[in-house]
């Protein structure tokens, strides 16, 4: 015999639109607060005044996940902290649980915005031409010039694109404390982030973005924990495998390293609070330059 009685059609009808109903109702509160016209304090403060409310059937995971500057590894390590089990909705939990997230969330809404964002993603994915078109029209943000033991290509000009350095210079500068990180990239040449423009430029209140490999990234992470990680996709594979080809600046044998590497720095998305699509380029730059709440220059 069924235990449980198939509920006449009506009532199915009638439960799955409210079904569909409360759906929308917490991905609207999600879009709030992603967009930034709601906090997550505010949802959460809502959702426990207002027990049958969108906010209180919200997983605490999806709010802490809209926070426009929150990846899924840092929400991670969020709810292990606040000891919140990822199926919890924001309503269900208790006293205790709720003071602990209420405290985060509100240490949070007095925070300073993170003003060092580090830009990285896969070989030819457009980090130099996303990064190249927020020194054109973000003149606020001090996009950080690295130093680099590689030749110049045409066109780029030292302490401009690069500081082009030999390596005895460079090892000087690592001796020196000067680099906030460095990495051999592409088992070729060095690259290194000088410290002190970004340690006087953060000091000042401006914005300071890095465009770094995947290495850099993690180095910067340990150093600079407060800096937000950003991944730059691709719209497809295929598509980076094309921009890869098409750039047509190495010749095959450091394509194939390169989609290899690729292919390795691909798999560590995950690893970064926040993921960027590249399909327009005035797009993602304005997505990566919202990280920093930076107001757009005409
Ligand atoms: P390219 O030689 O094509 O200009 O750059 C090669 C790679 O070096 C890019 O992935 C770029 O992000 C990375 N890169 C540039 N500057 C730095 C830096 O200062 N540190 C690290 N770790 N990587 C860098």
């Amino acid at each position: 015999m069924n235990p449980r009685p198939t509920p006449p059609d009506v009532d199915r009808v009638a439960a799955a639109k409210a079904a569909v109903a409360a759906r929308r109702a917490r991905a609207a509160v999600k879009h709030s607060v992603a967009g930034r016209s709601r906090t997550a304090l505010d949802v959460a403060e809502t959702a426990w005044a207002q027990p049958g409310s969108a906010e209180a059937t919200l997983r605490v995971t999806e709010l802490l996940t809209s926070i426009p500057t929150l990846g899924p590894t840092r929400v991670a390590k969020i709810m292990n902290s606040l000891a919140i089990s990822d199926r919890k909705r924001v309503g269900g939990l208790g006293t205790r649980q709720r003071s602990k997230l209420r405290d985060y969330l509100v240490g949070r809404a007095g925070g300073e915005p993170a003003r060092l964002v580090v830009l990285a993603g896969p070989t030819a994915v457009g980090k130099g031409t996303v990064s190249a078109y927020i020194r054109e029209n973000y003149p606020d943000v001090l996009l950080s010039v690295s130093a680099t033991t590689r030749a110049p290509r045409p066109g780029e000009i030292d302490g401009v694109h690069y500081y082009f350095v030999s390596d005895e210079e460079f090892d000087r500068k690592i001796a020196d404390g000067e680099l906030l990180e460095w990495a051999i990239v592409h088992n070729s040449y060095r690259y290194g982030t000088p410290r002190p423009p970004i340690d006087t430029a953060l000091a000042a209140g401006r914005r300071v973005l890095l465009e770094i490999d995947l290495q850099g990234a993690r180095l910067v992470r340990q150093a600079m924990p407060e800096a937000i990680l950003v991944f730059l996709l691709p719209p497809t594979w295929d598509e980076l495998v094309r921009r890869l080809i098409g750039r047509g600046t190495e010749d095959a044998a450091e394509q194939t390293r390169r989609l290899e590497t690729a292919k390795v720095e691909l798999a560590a998305q995950d690893e970064f609070d926040v993921k960027v699509i590249n399909r327009d380029v005035s797009q993602a730059a304005q997505e990566v330059v919202e990280l920093m709440a930076v107001p757009v220059s005409t």
